[in-house]
């Protein structure tokens, strides 16, 4: 049987049949497209930006980078692409896997480090969940680091099946109906934030990296397990899914589609103005009884 093999820059990894082979291609043409879809509808790239790749060592980030240096090459407007990951001191964080695999692919890089771990450590009780503040901290430095190069768009991994979930976590224990949006801008307003994955799937981001045989570093290395409402929320949207194959789906796009009006949130709709457009001397009746 021929076999055949994913190129990743300079990296040749695992080997394909011929059947992976175009299952692969099909794959890596549905993820450029969700990819390229998300950045036209929200216009999250511009001629001349600066984009700031933030790469954790997840499967989500390295495929954001990957399908954004696919997707420059053929772009009709230029834009920069700086990888950026931030070395939280983590212990047993493999120091040198993404500097490796950044040089193989010729990518310009920057590897920050900064001890938010001990920060985190010493300020969350043994045994709570520690991602809050640990996120909070790695937004903060990566922003702070986007300003000091000149970024002009901040590109963060997440996914289709992140926003439904922030959704529903928000809903559920929050009392707010919001998600994460494809682009924001920060509340100090110096960073814009895009997710260009915003319309891929998990499970096509699961599988995209097995053919590609990323070096993932895992996130938990710090020993800390997952926000116990988000995995509640994770096991709730892959029962549905099961049971009604489409449902995420479906929730993504009613997020893509909402209706003030239809809600109840007076901040965002003009409830106290509305008036019927009836002009009452036109419709007087002429006499007292009216049979209907
Ligand atoms: S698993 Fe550890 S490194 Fe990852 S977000 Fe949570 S606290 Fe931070």
């Amino acid at each position: 049987m021929r076999r055949f093999r994913v190129i990743s820059g300079r990296r040749l990894v695992r080997e394909l049949s011929r059947k992976e082979r175009t299952e692969f291609n099909k794959l890596q043409k549905r993820l450029r497209r969700n990819v390229g879809n998300a950045i036209a509808d929200y216009t999250m790239i511009e001629a001349g930006d600066r984009v700031m790749v933030c790469l954790s060592g997840g499967k989500d980030s390295y495929a954001m980078l990957d399908v954004l240096l696919a997707l420059r090459s053929s772009a009709p407007v230029d834009f920069e692409l700086i990888a950026v990951n931030l070395d939280q001191k983590q212990p047993g964080f493999p120091e040198h896997v993404l500097p490796a695999y950044l040089e193989a692919l010729d990518v310009p890089y920057y590897i920050l480090e900064k001890d938010t771990y001990s920060v985190v450590r010493s300020v969350i009780p043994e045994g709570k969940t520690t991602c809050g503040l640990c996120s909070r901290l790695r937004r903060g430095s990566l922003y702070g680091f986007a300003a000091d190069i000149g970024a002009t768009k901040i590109a963060l991994g997440h996914h289709r099946d992140d926003i439904v979930e922030t959704l529903f976590l928000n809903l559920f224990f929050g009392g707010s109906l919001k998600a994460m949006p494809p682009k924001l801008l920060s509340d100090d307003k110096r960073n814009v934030v895009i997710r260009p994955m915003a319309y891929c799937k998990e499970k096509d981001l699961v599988a995209y990296a097995d053919y590609k045989a990323f070096p993932i570093i895992p996130c938990n290395l710090c020993g800390s397990q997952e926000n116990l409402q988000r995995v509640q929320i994770k096991q709730m949207l892959a029962d549905w899914e099961r049971q009604y194959p489409g449902r995420t789906e479906t929730i993504f796009r009613g997020i893509c589609n909402v209706a003030p009006s239809q809600l109840a949130d007076t901040a965002l709709f003009d409830f106290s103005n509305l008036r019927a457009e009836v002009d009452r001397d036109l419709h007087l009746p002429a006499i007292r009884v009216v049979n209907l």
